[in-house]
């Protein structure tokens, strides 16, 4: 599968890894939208929240887990969002499930 997340998880494109386990990896976006910018993926492929179901909902709930322990690793103590585009009106460009944890500014809402 032609799939930009599944050749990062795999290593073959290289990231700037902030976490990795054998289910999830953390890395930094490549165009920081605030100070803070990172991903949190699945390694399995799930190409979007559209495909959370009963079978794979445990590694999502483990993904949170991540998303707070690195939170807590880099000091987010000030708050972060965490983001997720789904499908074309939720502005998603990568087609594997990925969430978006933004830090470092204040940030506003509601979204555009
Ligand atoms: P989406 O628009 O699907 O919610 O988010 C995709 C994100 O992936 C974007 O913020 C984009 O900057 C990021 N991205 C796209 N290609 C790469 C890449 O090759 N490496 C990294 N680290 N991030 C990427
Ligand atoms: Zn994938």
């Amino acid at each position: 599968m032609d799939c930009l997340f599944c050749k990062i998880a795999a290593g073959e494109i290289p990231s700037n890894k902030i976490y990795e386990d054998d289910k999830v990896l953390a890395f930094y976006d490549i165009d920081p939208k605030a100070p803070v910018h990172f991903l949190v993926i699945p390694k399995e492929h799930i190409a979007s929240a559209d495909c959370i179901t009963a079978e794979n909902s445990t590694l999502i709930a483990h993904v949170f887990e991540v998303i707070a322990k690195i939170a807590a690793d880099l000091k987010l103590e000030k708050g972060y969002r965490i983001v997720n585009n789904c499908g074309e009106h939720g502005g998603q460009t990568v087609g594997h499930l990925h969430f978006h944890i933004l830090a470092g500014r204040s940030l506003t809402w509601p979204p555009g």
